[in-house]
Order: structure tokens, then sequence, then C-alpha cells
């Protein structure tokens, strides 16, 4: 018999010793660190982009808007409670970036927040805003904030414009006008030799780079000597390339040379690279702009496209508009434009070869290019011009960053890298599409899948009234 009093004792024990066992297998078991702000992408392809090398099975750690480690996944310890991405047999690249881009205005302030959205959507996480007016520079604040989601934003100022600037004193004072309003650059537009001159005179003086067209009266090796730090679509490089004894009389260049181009001395192009290489400026192509245009597909069935139903319909008649009004210009003819395209193709690869450096942008929303979904018909030209996939991602996220002078900030997968992520299901430098293969994009740190994209792209569809 036992007694009471043992019995007692024998449960007591029995109770401490569970106690005990409970104990250390809790802490056997406890977390060594809980991290519910951190983001892992786990088992992942990385595209780094500072070289061309997959690095397979890594995973990537992400906290606050940084990237804090990238290393092979045996290598790298997962904090407990951090969110997981699975990133088995998917490709994590750095966001490009749409050099030559367009936010609306303030006039159109839905718009232009559902303009930042298609831009991310679609991977694009920083967007250099061609042409903008104060307010710009508000948005590109709340962005920074994060109050509002959008790609980074280097805003540009207003157009300088002959309008604007007739005269040397007007470019002069509209210079020191923006750079004091903090404008990221100035908008270069069609002024006189004399005001450009001003211009670029201050410009270099207040410490501001001036970018986009070169006048007609200013010409490509002005604009290389004036150090412009982008031309962009090419601008003025037909017209160089035309001899000056050419008989152009009573023919206009047109839209970016598309008038000269039976003029075009193919000899002078080697000139026009070393030029361009010498001077060390940049281009961004805007292929699509041009070819967009150019082509003979009927604008009709262009808007037709699937991403067009995120564009409101008065941009839509816009541009079917426009592309008809273009194909009756008077020296429009299919077999011109065909040239003017392979040339602007055999420009950028030859430019590309030697060295010179490119920019990715399409000129979004111009004509055709729908924010964001525009880099992805761009990048497959640049590709169809001659460069690899590989090639062609470096113009979109390294490169950007050597432009803006930041290579330590983004344009790589690299830790301390801003996390500005695209997650792709399939494999970019064997096929360019692949880049819509998208399973979600990161935005400054902020995980966006694929489902939470499409839901609000449907509400944009929704509000421009497409099907
Ligand atoms: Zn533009």
């Amino acid at each position: 018999m036992i007694s009471l009093k043992d019995k007692i004792a024998l449960l007591i024990n029995i109770f401490l010793i569970a106690t005990v066992a409970c104990m250390i297998a809790a802490c056997a078991e406890a977390p060594a660190e809980e991290d519910p702000d951190i983001i892992a992408f786990l088992n992942v392809n990385v595209l780094p982009m500072d070289h061309d090398e997959i690095l397979e099975n890594h995973t990537v750690l992400v906290e606050g808007d940084r990237i804090i480690a990238v290393g092979p996944a045996d290598e790298i310890d997962v904090p407990d409670g951090a969110q997981q991405v699975d990133g088995q047999g998917r490709y994590l690249m750095p966001g490009l970036a749409e050099m030559h881009g367009h936010i609306p205005g303030s006039d159109r302030q839905e718009y232009a927040h559902n303009v930042l959205f298609l831009y991310i959507s679609n991977g694009v996480t920083l967007v250099r805003n061609m042409a903008g007016s104060p307010w710009h520079l508000e948005l590109r604040d709340q962005v920074d904030r994060g109050e509002v989601p959008g790609p980074i934003i280097f805003a540009a100022s207003p157009w300088m414009s002959p309008n604007q600037a007739p005269e040397p004193d007007d470019a002069e004072r509209l210079v020191r006008e923006y750079a004091e309003a903090g404008f990221d650059l100035l908008k270069m537009g069609s002024i006189s030799l004399e005001a450009y001159e001003r211009m670029a005179e201050t410009a270099h003086e207040v410490g501001i780079p001036f970018a986009g067209h070169i006048p007609a009266e200013v010409g490509l090796e002005r604009a290389l000597d004036a150090r412009q730090i982008s031309i962009d679509h090419f601008d003025r490089y037909v017209e160089f390339l035309v001899p000056e004894d050419a008989d152009t009389e009573g023919r206009a260049p047109g839209f970016f040379g598309s008038g000269w181009i039976d003029f075009v001395d193919r000899a002078r192009l080697p000139l026009a690279v070393d030029m361009t290489i010498e001077a060390g400026i940049w281009n961004v192509p805007t292929l699509s702009l041009v070819e967009h245009l150019e082509t003979p597909e009927d604008p009709e069935e262009m808007i037709q496209w699937p991403e067009m139903r995120y564009m409101p319909q008065d941009i839509l008649d816009g541009w079917v508009n426009a592309k008809h009004n273009f194909q009756a210009r008077d020296y429009f003819q299919p077999e011109a434009a065909r040239e003017l395209v392979e040339l602007r193709h055999e420009l950028l690869r030859e430019l590309h070869e030697a060295g010179a450096p490119i920019a990715l942008g399409s000129d979004a929303p111009q004509f055709f290019n729908v924010p964001g979904f525009s880099i992805h018909h761009e990048m497959r030209m640049m590709v169809d011009a001659g460069l690899s996939p590989y090639e062609v991602l470096v113009t979109g996220t390294r490169k950007p960053a050597e432009y803006f002078g930041t290579p330590d900030e983004f344009g790589t997968v690299q830790e301390n890298r801003r996390a500005d992520l695209i997650l792709l299901e399939a494999n970019p430098l064997i096929d360019i599409a692949n880049v819509q293969q998208r399973v979600g994009v990161m935005v400054r740190g902020e995980w966006m899948p694929e489902e939470e994209i499409q839901q609000r792209l449907e509400e944009i569809a929704g509000q421009t009234g497409g099907q």
C-alpha cells in the first residue's frame, strides 16, 4: 500500500520531472533570433548583373529597403520568422530603369499614379522623367518617403523650348531657376544655337546636367562638345551621317532624320561612333518610339495589344491619329522607314561594340509605349539589333546606376544595394521575353507577388474602361 503522503510525493516528483523536461524541450526549440522584418528569397538563381554569371541556389536577404545578404543557400542563415519567398528554379534580377520615361502632369493625377504603378508592375523601379513640372518634384519626394507606390524618379525640368527660351538670357535664367527648384536635369528642346551655348555654359557652372534632344542648329558635334549628358532617340545622328555636300535642298530631315535616309553615307558611321566615345556621352536609343511609328503596322491593330487596356481612351485615340498622320507624310515610304530602322540598329550595335555607354529607354507613354510594358518591346528590339540579352539587361540595370554616379546604390544584386528586384519563372539570359514571366516585383523592399500586381492592374483597366 502506498500511503497518501507517498502518493502526493510521487505526483510532485512526476510533475517536477515533466516540468524540467518541458523546459529543456522548450529551450531546445526556442528560436535563436526572430525577425519578421526580413524577407528571404530561398534557393534562387541570382543574376547579380555586376558580371555575366548566374549564381545558382543562393539565398538573398532583404531588410527595410536594402539587400543585406547574398550567398550560397548553405552559407546564409535565414532568421526564424523571416518572410520566405520560394526561389527554387526561379531567377532574381535587379529592377529595370526606364531612362526615357514620362509621368503625366498634375492635371491628371489619377492617371499619373496609375502610370507609376504600370512602371513598377513591370519591374521598372527607376524612371528618368524626361520633362516635368514642379509637381513632379513633389511626386518624386512622396515616392521616396513611401507615400505613393512608384519607381525612383529622377525629375527633368520642363522642356527648354524656343517659346520659353528664345534668347540666351532666357536660357540662362531658366537653368538657374530649374537648378534652384531642385530638378535633377534639364530637358533639351529645339532652342537656338546661341541659347543652347549659354544654357550649356550656365548648366556646367551650376552643376546640373542636360539631356534629351539636340536642337537642329546645334547638331551632333556641338552637343558632344558641350557635354550634353545623354542624347535621346539617337537624335541628329542621321543628319551627321549625311555628307555636307549632299543636295538636301527643299527636303526637311523630318522625324529623327527619316526624310534624309537616302542621303546617308554609312562610311561616316565610325566617325560618329568615335566622337561619341571620345566625348563620353550616353545614348538612350528609344528604338520603340521610332519603330512603333515607322513600321507599316496598322495603328488600329496596335491598340489591340493586351497592355493597351491600361491606357485612357483619349491617349489611344491620339496614338492612332498620330500614326495615321505620320503615314500620310509626303516623304513617308515604307522602304525608307525600314532603312531608318535598320540604320538605327546598326548605330546601336556599333556604339555598343565600341564601348559607348548606352542606357535603356523607350519613351513611355509616347506612341504605343505603355509605361512599363514598353520596356519589354524596347529590350526585344535591342536584341533584334544584335545585343545579347545579358548586354541589354546591363543597359537597364548596372549602366543607369553608373549614369547617375551611384553604382553602389542600385542596379545589381549585391549587399547594401537597394532592394529593387524582379523574380522570374524563367531565365532571361536565354530569352529576353522571360523578363515578363514574373513571380513578383520588389520595390524598395516591398514585395508584390504577381496576384497582387494583377489585381491592381485590373483596377486600372476598370478605370480606363479597358476590357
Ligand atoms: Zn520623350
